[in-house]
């Protein structure tokens, strides 16, 4: 692909979800007048008497977290989905169709450290996140077809509590994000009997200028189609279905590629990086997903300082998303980081 194209403004076609993106590459040098959010502060303590999610504090409705020493999995007591949902809320109606869904949703602790996210965090006790992920899609997935592990992280993204934690939703339908890489992979898997996403990784392997870090498993790239400033998609090396799929050599390798990238998303502003991530599995009724690839994307709000975040507004809410930094600049910018976390290295 000639480099001077991609210096003027151009779209990117984004093969999972089939949609859009404009790049606006000439856009970098405008002085930036907009909202500067405060850096959020850093100094947390090992734990908090008054934070609900750490060992042995009380939750709402009279709930008392266990002492927990590695990872802690509960019902969340405020469920956006319900497993007794009644099942006839369904309603055909001209343009104003309405469906019933059930499901679950559970909030994951880390750690009981709540001061440690995920970056910070020995890689022994990030195998132990990963297993939990695991297991509670090997367990949800018995019940329902979607089971969507995520993080949402940081007072930007709207988390409302700092202990390091994160999020499972399932539901026993498709939603729209998953439908739609469903739809796509599907889609290309029938065109060119292959696997999209292996297809894009090899081409990504060839031409490394967007890879961020990789190891005997794994790869982090910022996706040719990325949104986001400094949006990422980690993959592994081979074809996978689902995170239970993953063996304990592929466990430890996804630990330690977390703990890699994770600091280099730290050290990019120095501040504990916000963002929402999750994986993408394939769905677990009994279909056929032989052209789905396992993969998480990471989705961060910063654009050039632990202040400046970007917005979805305007234009991008109407028409098309936009992104400034190009991704391969993105890309360069996240592989020239250390992954010493900033906290540790020595000034
Ligand atoms: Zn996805």
């Amino acid at each position: 692909m000639s480099h001077s194209k991609l210096d003027s403004p151009h779209r990117r076609h984004n093969p999972l979800t089939d949609e859009w993106v404009l790049v606006s590459p000439h856009r970098t040098k405008r002085p930036w007048q907009g909202k500067v959010e405060s850096a959020s502060r850093e100094l947390r303590p090992q734990f908090d008497p008054t934070c609900y999610l750490c060992p042995g504090n009380d939750r709402a409705g009279g709930h008392k977290n266990p002492v927990y020493e590695n990872t802690f999995v509960f019902d969340n007591d405020f469920a956006a989905l319900l497993p007794d949902s009644p099942a006839e809320t369904v309603e055909n109606e001209l343009l104003m169709e309405v469906d019933s869904v059930v499901g679950t949703c559970r909030v994951v602790c880390f750690s009981p450290r709540h001061d440690l996210s995920l970056a910070e965090m020995q890689e022994e006790n990030i195998r132990k996140v990963v297993d939990l992920w695991a297991g509670q899609i090997d367990e949800l997935g018995n019940d329902y077809t979607w089971v969507q592990v995520f993080e949402n992280k940081g007072e930007i993204m709207g988390c409302s509590n700092p202990h390091p934690h994160g999020q499972i939703w399932a539901s026993n339908s498709l939603p729209n994000e998953p439908f739609k890489e469903n739809r796509e992979q599907q889609r290309y898997y029938k065109k060119h009997n292959a696997n999209l996403l292996l297809d894009y990784l090899k081409k990504e392997c060839k031409a490394k200028e967007r890879i961020v870090v990789e190891n005997e498993h794994w790869v982090v790239l910022v996706p040719f189609w990325a949104v986001w400033p400094f949006e990422t998609l980690l993959l592994p090396k081979r074809h996978v279905l689902r995170l239970p799929d993953l063996n304990d050599a592929e466990r430890n390798s996804l630990a330690n590629i977390l703990k890699r990238h994770l600091t280099r998303y730290d050290n990019l502003f120095e501040t504990s990086f916000p963002y929402s991530m999750g994986w993408h599995g394939a769905p677990t009724d009994n279909n056929e997903y032989n052209h789905w690839q396992l993969h998480a994307h990471f989705y961060p709000p910063l654009l050039r300082s632990a202040t400046v975040k970007k917005f979805i507004v305007g234009y991008e809410m109407l028409s098309e998303v936009q992104r400034d930094i190009t991704p391969e600049q993105a890309a360069k910018r996240l592989q020239e980081l250390s992954e010493i976390h900033y906290r540790k290295a020595s000034k």
